[in-house]
């Protein structure tokens, strides 16, 4: 009942089957349907916009006997509740009254004129100005996928492959698309629960269409200037991305003009759960503070800062590239020229944006002002570059074209300070052109012109009494006393007699009439015009002016990168070809400058002698502070950026993985122990040499001995197996074990002092293990009642006493390990992702007794 009916269903009244007609041809947007100074919605649309907004559901005529619900918002509140629409993954489109209601038989006449969709919105108020809004669309073909991101609003496109579901998450979790396009029928774990999400038909992913729709949008015969050629499924998805665009603009999108392939072995690899636990952009716990793009983001420009997120999100592994930026920041840095460099970005603005809004023609007076601003400053700009000498910097200078012209243009054509809508007028500057300024006079000036007027018929008539005026119907007049009537000059035609006087007109006045009349309408008219023709000839700049923009851009982030050198007394780190990673007296960026107490630096030195270090310490030591620092320190390394640290250099680093607390993944029903299984599994079979790896407190999701069973498997796996370069840190003192049993395995431990019963952390990272855990003085440290920690304190002994740690070893081959967990419980789904081959008897054991436990027939 109230599904929306199809337009043919009889019995409906003109207007309805006016909407139903229009409202057939958008059945995945919530149709905002213009009814004098509202937007309403009716039928299923009506109920979703009510319960989405808040806002009252009413009830309006009837279909099948059934009232039809209503919801409506006025609309010049419109903005605000579009906002939130977009905002909640929605689309809307705008169905505007086009027919004059006073002249129309019947409905009056209607059509969309605008589609907003999450992902193609440019409207300022309806972005995030400080980072990428994308819509991106995926090709799946089995576990391979295809991805084609568009940035509409900045005017780029991205393709890339993957390999499976992990590599997906991780996509997805570094680009958060505000919607995603998918053929229809896909069902896809990652896909479960997001918003955004719309189907496309099978065929719009198809290889053909995407290259002849690719190829007309880009005006080139084939796509193998942009070296995708080995991304043919991220073609696929490019081409579906290109015909969704096209289809919500209803128009040509003349800023896309090129593709780039991301392939994923470029860059540093980052899986879903690292980028969240590493809390790049948000904190675990939510927010944008006390997070890496907060201390690092220091930019003068929107535009800087969506680069720097971008840089932030995909760190490169080309050395080269790489060293470029990192010499453009020493060269920053050096000539301490960032700070100018960022006083006049600051005043450049969003010229990305604004160039998008430009290409779609939906720019509007404050963008175009925008622009001449930032055009204004190029050359000043270009002049500060010049004498820095970096090459990444001279070719960005290089970039930035001269647009001294265009600039003067803009100057003659816009108003120095034009209204934010064209409607009223008043954006177009007097003196650019004649007619305007002639329309603009009349209406501004018929005052003073009828003034003159009276002036001047008054001495050629030798009436003095003779007055101009104005009434509706017989428009303007001259007036004269019904005396002087038979003195008036010859052309004064009479128009109107009354008691007392007479009214006439003159051919002047008549002429007059008509042009001050109509002078407004025709000199809004004539700057819409002129504004249109002013769009149209930025039309052929915008390719330059994108690559201007893009300069700046860059040179915006790498002083962003300059101002933290300085200001927080970072340093250039040296990238190798050597493997390992050495960091002298490395700081943790964030935590260092979150907390008022001194930070303790610390050092890390990892070779091919020296692959994995065992951490241990009490709780609140440091340990997990230690080892996001580490990864931090690589990351910002690979993006281009100078690092907290002494002294860093790196080797080949091709991915971090980071197993770390305790992200519960509650929402998709997964137990902590289920993530942390996963999470290790996926470390497991995609970590290689060139990894770094942070485990933090494997096992702890589980009882005891299951816990150090995979904890112990895990670390030996990656020491032995994998050799990837790892920080592992542990509460299972047994493990600092196996530094004596194997080669490349070292001890570290967070310091502390024991002062009675109080502990004092020292934050100090030192070799050899921990000596013990000061667990109960931590206990106590966060407030458990005295009594309680001299109860553990005696059952603690008591078990050391009786449980040497070779005991509690021995006990992980014990048959408590083949206790039967329930069938299907996540502790045997885990254990059966984890690759088995390469461990050893011990631990294969371990794993064996699990699966077999599962196996085993009923009565076997
Ligand atoms: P753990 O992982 O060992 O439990 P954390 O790494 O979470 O400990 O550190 C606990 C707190 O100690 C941090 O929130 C921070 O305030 C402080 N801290 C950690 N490392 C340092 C350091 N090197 N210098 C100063 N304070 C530190």
């Amino acid at each position: 009942m109230n599904r929306i009916p199809s337009p043919e269903t009889p019995g409906h009244t003109p207007g309805i089957q006016q909407y139903l007609r229009i409202k057939a041809e958008h059945p995945d947007s919530l149709l905002f349907y213009r009814m004098g100074d509202f937007y309403e919605l009716f039928f299923d649309d009506a109920r979703r916009a009510a319960q989405l907004l808040d806002i009252a559901l009413a009830t309006r005529g009837t279909s099948a006997g059934a009232p039809i619900p209503m919801a409506g918002v006025p609309y010049h509140a419109a903005e605000s509740y579009l906002a939130r629409l977009i905002g909640l993954g929605e689309s809307v489109a705008i169905c505007e009254q086009i027919g004059d209601p006073a002249t129309s038989k019947g409905p009056v006449e209607r059509r969309v004129m605008r589609v907003l969709t999450p992902g193609t919105v440019t409207d300022e108020a309806l972005l995030t100005e400080r980072r990428d809004n994308l819509l991106v669309a995926l090709h799946l073909t089995g576990k391979r996928f295809g991805l084609a991101a568009l940035d509409f609003s900045g005017g780029r496109i991205t393709v890339l492959e993957g390999k499976d579901e992990e590599d997906l998450a991780g996509e997805l979790e570094r680009l958060r698309p505000a919607e995603i396009l998918v053929a229809e029928g896909t069902q896809h774990p990652v896909l479960a629960g997001r918003r955004g999400v719309r189907s496309r038909a099978p065929w719009h992913f198809d290889r053909d269409t995407a290259q002849r729709l690719l190829t007309r949008q880009f005006g080139t015969r084939d796509l193998s200037g942009f070296g995708c050629d080995d991304l043919p499924l991220g073609l696929c998805a490019a081409g579906c991305l290109v015909q969704y665009a096209e289809e919500t603009q209803r128009g040509a999108l003349p800023h896309l003009r090129a593709l780039s392939a991301e392939r994923r072995e470029e860059a540093l690899l980052l899986d879903a759960a690292t980028r969240r636990n590493l809390e790049l952009e948000t904190r675990l716990v939510g927010g944008t503070e006390h997070t890496l793009a907060a201390v690092l983001d220091r930019t003068a420009t929107a535009m800087g800062s969506r680069l720097l997120r971008r840089w932030l999100g995909r760190p490169l592994r080309d050395r080269v590239l790489l060293r470029g930026r990192h010499q453009a920041v020493a060269t920053l840095v050096a000539a301490q020229g960032y700070r100018d460099l960022h006083e006049r970005l600051r005043n450049v603005g969003d010229m990305e944006r604004i160039l998008a809004r430009i290409g779609l023609r939906t720019a509007r007076p404050r963008d175009l002002m925008g622009l001449r601003t930032g055009l204004a400053l190029l050359p000043d700009l270009r002049q500060q570059i010049a004498p820095l000498d970096a090459p990444l910097l001279q070719t960005l200078c290089a970039e930035i074209a001269d647009f001294a012209e265009l600039h003067a243009h803009l100057d003659r054509a816009i108003a120095e300070n034009p209204p934010t809508v064209l409607r009223e007028g008043g954006v177009i500057r007097t003196g650019y052109d004649a007619e305007l300024d002639e329309l603009r006079t009349l209406h501004e000036d018929a005052g003073q012109y009828l003034v003159a007027l009276e002036a001047r018929e008054r001495a050629r008539s030798g009436l003095p009494n003779l007055k101009v005026g104005y009434n509706k119907i017989h428009g303007i007049y001259l007036e004269v006393g019904r005396a002087y009537a038979d003195r008036v000059p010859a052309d004064f035609v009479r128009r109107q007699t009354l008691t007392g006087a007479e009214r006439y007109i003159t051919p002047e006045l008549k002429a007059f009439e008509y042009r001050a009349l109509s002078a407004r309408e025709r000199s809004l008219a004539r700057e819409r015009r002129l504004y249109e023709e002013l769009l149209e000839g930025l039309q052929p700049e915008l390719p330059a002016l994108q690559r201007t923009a893009a300069a700046l851009a860059s040179l915006d982030t790498l002083a962003s990168f300059a101002d933290c050198a300085v200001t927080l007394r970072w340093s250039e780190p040296i990238l190798s070809s050597i493997p390992g990673i050495h960091i002298e007296a490395g700081r943790h960026p964030v935590v260092e400058q979150a907390q008022d107490a001194p930070f303790v630096p610390n050092g890390v030195h990892l070779d091919a002698t020296r692959r994995m270090l065992i951490i241990t310490g009490p709780n609140m030591g440091g340990k997990s502070t230690y080892m996001r620092q580490t990864a931090l320190i690589v990351l910002l390394a690979y993006i281009g950026s100078f690092v907290p640290a002494e002294a860093t250099i790196l080797g080949p680093i091709d991915r971090i993985f980071t197993r770390i607390g305790a992200a519960d993944d509650l929402a998709a029903g997964r137990s902590t122990f289920m993530v942390e299984m996963t999470e290790t599994a996926n470390i497991l079979h995609n970590a290689t040499r060139e990894s770094l790896v942070l485990m933090d407190e494997v096992g702890r999701g589980t009882s005891t001995f299951d816990g150090l069973a995979l904890a112990w498997a895990s670390a030996e796996h990656l020491a032995r197996v994998i050799q990837s370069y790892t920080l592992f840190a542990t509460h299972y003192f047994e493990l600092t074990t196996l530094a004596n049993e194997r080669d490349g395995i070292a001890n570290v431990h967070l310091d502390a002092a024991e002062h009675g019963d109080h502990i004092v952390f020292l934050h100090a990272v030192k070799d050899g293990p921990a000596d013990r855990s000061y667990g109960l003085q931590v206990a106590a440290l966060a407030g458990v009642p005295r009594k309680v920690i001299d109860q553990a304190r005696s059952h603690l002994l008591r078990l050391e006493n009786n449980q040497s740690i070779p005991a509690r070893r021995r006990a992980l081959q014990s048959p408590q390990l083949a206790l039967f967990p329930p069938e299907e419980s996540p502790v045997v789904l885990a254990l059966r992702t984890l690759p088995l081959d390469d461990l050893t008897p011990r631990q294969a054991l371990d794993v064996l007794y699990r699966l077999r436990s599962l196996t085993k027939p009923p009565h076997g």
